[in-house]
């Protein structure tokens, strides 16, 4: 049993290096060739939906393909219509629901499929199915990025430290088993494992790369500062969080590297900074990422949208076509000199962060982004920090460093206020010291909308 376990986690690594082989070579290829390659790969796509998901055959008209004729496809809708959507009629989702939560080891369910569930603010699980081809894609574009910051196959191996959540449904989790079939030594730690751990395990790994979230980052970075954390990193690259200006300037000082942030979904779409680190590059050569406004239309680049439209082009046994993912993001309007032709994403917000919605200087409300809270970070006495929307206003809660100053409290109501105003906003401010944060999956829910 355990042995055919070992034997396809090889042979789908190998689908996965060849994978990110051919993503590779096609990053520089003309924006035209690109969007006739897409094209093709939509046809199809459609095509299959329509023939072997009663769900797709109800949604996608017939006759010339035409991703607009498509209705957007909500979290809610694809979980309550699962067990339609899907082109393999063995999955059930209340079955693979309960398969997936109760296992204790990576495995591969019927042993054909991974299986992740991601938890979303809104409450409602979303379930995500993969098959060899559709993993090999997942895979394919984490070590494309990877490639990018300098992490690639190497005699002897590399050292790669992945600081994240430790659920076993995650994707990062399944990721990381992927790649521990061989081509990097990789070591995964928890974040909730206590910072001495932390500290101790790292030092003895030695990583060349390290991968964590902002805020175990800046942690990190503490102890880096202090002497008690000695890691010499060829590189470092960070996802899922805020990370600000000030904070990357801090991480760089501490490593010695400028890390990379990345981005990347359960859903299937990823991207990564290029050594430009100016915007994320959006694998759109896998995924049709289509930025909408709340009423669902496309929004130019260099504006917000509320949310993106994602269709998975390589998701064949759980077609993603069109699924609302609530991330705001502001596309940038200019090509990378760096010579890719996949579009940047300037800035992405939103997933696990709210956006809120404050009372304005003379009535109404005004938009603000989580990194509009940016200047907490600026600050070196706060160690984490999450904001909390309340009646009226904001609750900043912070957890300082060891020698956080009887003035940090002031100081920060004061930072924040100034910048609320400046964005036209009349809203409170409160400050308040904490021992830790609550995570979630690993994260900090770095800004917190009132329920409703
Ligand atoms: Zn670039």
């Amino acid at each position: 049993m355990r042995l055919g376990y070992q034997r396809r986690r090889v042979s789908w690594f190998g689908s996965v290096l060849k994978q990110s082989k051919a993503f590779l070579a096609q990053e520089r290829t003309p924006r035209e060739e690109l969007e006739r390659v897409r094209a093709q790969r939509l046809e199809r796509l459609l095509a299959h939906a329509r023939e072997r998901s009663a769900f797709y055959r109800e949604r996608i008209p017939a006759g010339p393909v035409s991703l607009e004729r498509v209705p957007p496809l909500g979290k809610d809708e694809m979980m309550s219509r699962f067990d339609d959507l899907v082109t393999d009629p063995s999955l059930r989702r209340d079955a693979l629901l309960e398969w997936v939560e109760t296992r204790e080891r990576d495995e591969f369910y019927a042993d054909r499929y991974r299986v992740m569930t991601t938890s979303g603010s809104s409450g409602r699980k979303g379930l995500f199915v993969y098959d060899q081809a559709g993993w090999a894609a997942i895979g394919g574009q984490f070590l494309r990025g990877s490639a990018w910051m300098g992490l690639t196959p190497a005699i002897p191996r590399r050292r790669l430290a992945l600081l994240g959540g430790s659920s076993l449904t995650h994707m990062s989790t399944q990721g990381a088993a992927t790649l521990r079939v061989g081509v990097h030594n990789v070591l995964g730690l928890p974040v909730t494992l206590p910072i001495e751990q932390q500290v101790a395990a790292l030092n003895r790994f030695r990583p060349q790369v390290l991968n964590a979230y902002p805020s175990a980052a800046m942690r990190l970075a503490e102890e880096q500062e202090a002497g008690r954390l000695k890691l010499s990193l060829t590189a470092m690259s960070t996802s899922s969080e805020l990370r600000t200006p000030a904070m990357t300037e801090r991480l760089a000082a501490a490593f010695g590297v400028v890390p990379f942030d990345f981005y990347a979904t359960t859903e299937g779409l990823f991207g990564y900074e290029c050594e430009r680190h100016d915007g994320i590059h959006l694998f759109e050569d896998v995924s049709i990422v289509e930025n909408v406004d709340e009423d669902g239309r496309p929004v130019p680049p260099g504006e917000p949208g509320a949310r993106v439209l994602v269709t998975n082009l390589y998701n064949r046994v759980q077609p993603v076509i069109r699924l609302a993912v609530a991330d705001v993001m502001t596309m940038h309007p200019e090509p990378c000199p760096c010579g890719r032709t996949l579009v940047r994403a300037a800035a992405i917000e939103g997933r696990s962060d709210d956006v809120l919605a404050l009372p304005a200087r003379g009535g109404g409300t005004v938009t603000v982004l989580p990194a509009h809270f940016s200047v907490i970070t600026r600050d070196r006495a706060v160690r984490e920090f999450q904001v909390r929307q309340e009646p009226g206003g904001v609750r900043v809660l912070v957890v300082p460093c060891a020698d956080g100053d009887p003035g940090l409290e002031s100081r920060l109501r004061g930072a924040v206020s100034d910048a609320l105003a400046e964005l036209g906003a009349d809203a409170s401010v409160e400050v308040e010291r904490c021992g830790s944060l609550a995570r979630r999956g690993g994260k900090i829910q770095i800004v917190q909308a009132l329920p409703g």
